[in-house]
């Protein structure tokens, strides 16, 4: 365990791609014997821990530069739970150092070329460039700390390069009107429904068509997971493209587990020029929850946070993430997933500030079974402003037999189904179909009371069937 990082690493260190000069092979071996033993350091050759209160976010197993994850689990690691999750680690210590702002920052993701690399070059060569003697008197000038000089000049640059630029504030869509019929329906002021397909395992269709024929006039768009529990199915952007044509708005999600920088911006591209415009980031599950053999583990290229920056980047400003120019530019309507309930409000609120920030428009919660609940949440994204900037979608799910309840309870991080809801459905026997539907319809209807609440999304697991009669029954 590293002196200043108390996680266990979870893979070796990084190896250059190719063979350094002298001069960084000296450096890179002194820095890998200094930080090693320090911070578990893995030489990922772009350092974050002045961000990071001084733990290695490379612990965490997805390897993800804005964490947490969705999937944490009362503070601990979900793909290995006998580790606490780095991000919490870092969350708190960032709290006890009053630098909790600095975790508002979108980090860039690893430049590749540089792993296995010494990082302490980087900062010699910005005193350079700015002049110890300029820094000194910019400090003095400007009545500024030297850590604060230090930071401005020279470590801020370094963490943020010219092909990233990330920063910590809010970047409003620069698009005229609405972008997809979704984000239309959302600026109406109605309350919206949408709703969620799981993609078939064969590669027919006919069921597929059917769900969506049958939900298509009760929703204003319907969402088609990405490998949902990394587990293989026809691709989300297949079902986009079969919904499209039949004339549904769909929401294409993307899952940073399965797809590189370049295969997200590919992606984008093509979902638009078949009439795909709503694109949902995640960072997706760990193989680890899926089936066996598992693929890598280790670690992923982009998370959701700087997945929402580089679509929304190609759409704001025409450019590739490597700064080629887009000449016609994807007309993209962003979303993010948020786990209201999942870890610490502080944290949570966080992490929905920098997804905005970072360019989503709309928010989709993972499952909510007791609307009360958010009120806490809502209050801080009312205190923030957010409401104003997203449009929120809640989780809704119609349970289609007591395992299943029990299932979510038990094991989906953040998903609690109330004591009352339980025994209701234990005791419905036989009218079970219609009690479950009940509850969600009562759900939703107190969800339209709350401000804040924009519409539900409504998560049928496979029961997409009585998608209709709720929708019908919440709005009589
Ligand atoms: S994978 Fe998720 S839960 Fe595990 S350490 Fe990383 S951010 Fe935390």
């Amino acid at each position: 365990m590293a002196l200043f990082t108390p996680l266990r690493r979870w893979q070796p260190a990084f190896r250059p791609f190719g063979r350094l000069p002298v001069g960084g092979r000296l450096l890179a071996f002194v820095e890998r014997a200094v930080k090693g033993p320090l911070f578990g350091c893995r030489m990922c050759g772009n350092c974050l821990l002045q961000e990071t209160a001084f733990i290695c976010h490379m612990a965490c197993p997805k390897g993800i530069r804005n964490g947490p994850c969705g999937g944490v689990t009362n503070g601990y690691c979900y793909v290995d739970p006998t580790r606490k999750c780095a991000w919490h680690l870092i969350y708190e210590r960032s709290e006890r150092m009053h630098r909790e702002k600095k975790l508002l920052e979108v980090l860039p993701p690893v430049d590749w070329d540089r792993a296995g690399g010494e990082t302490w070059g980087d900062v010699i060569r910005k005193v350079r460039e700015a002049g110890p003697g300029n820094i000194i008197l910019h400090s003095r000038r400007k009545g500024m700390t030297m850590g604060a000089v230090m930071e401005e000049k020279v470590f801020r640059p370094i963490r943020q390069p010219e092909w990233w630029q990330g920063d910590a504030e809010y970047h409003p869509p620069a698009v005229d009107g609405p972008q997809s019929e979704l984000e239309k329906e959302l600026h109406s002021g109605r309350f919206v429904f949408t709703t969620e397909v799981m993609p078939p395992l064969s590669a027919a269709t006919d069921r597929l068509t059917e769900k969506i024929n049958l939900l298509k006039p009760y929703v204003a768009a319907i969402n088609f997971t990405d490998g949902s529990s990394a587990v293989p199915k026809m691709s989300s952007a297949a079902c986009s493209t079969i919904a499209a044509s039949l004339g549904a708005d769909p929401v294409m999600q993307i899952s940073a587990r399965d797809n590189n920088r370049n295969s997200l911006q590919s992606q984008a591209i093509g979902a638009n020029a078949i009439g795909v415009h709503n694109i949902l980031c995640l960072s997706g599950d760990s193989p680890r929850v899926g089936p066996k053999p598992r693929s890598n583990m280790n670690i992923i290229d982009v998370d959701s946070v700087q997945m929402l920056w580089i679509l929304r980047r190609m759409r704001d400003e025409g450019i590739y993430l490597d700064g080629r120019e887009i000449r016609n530019r994807p007309r993209l309507f962003l979303g993010a997933a948020a786990a209201p309930l999942i870890q610490k409000p502080e944290l949570q609120l966080i992490r929905d500030i920098k997804k905005v920030n970072a360019g989503a428009q709309f928010l989709q919660t993972n499952l909510v079974f007791d609307p009360d609940s958010l009120d806490p949440w809502l209050e801080r994204l009312r205190s923030v402003g957010l409401p104003d900037r997203v449009f929120v979608l809640i989780g809704v799910s119609p349970l289609k037999s007591l395992r299943l309840a029990r299932y979510l309870n038990d094991h989906i991080p953040g998903v609690t189904i109330p004591d009352r809801i339980m025994k209701r459905l234990a005791d419905a026997g036989n009218g079970f179909a219609e009690e479950s539907i009940r509850i969600t319809v009562e759900n939703i209807r107190r969800l339209r009371d709350k401000g804040g609440v924009h519409g539900v999304h409504i998560m049928p697991l496979g029961w997409e069937s009585v998608v209709p009669q709720i929708i019908e029954q919440a709005l009589s």
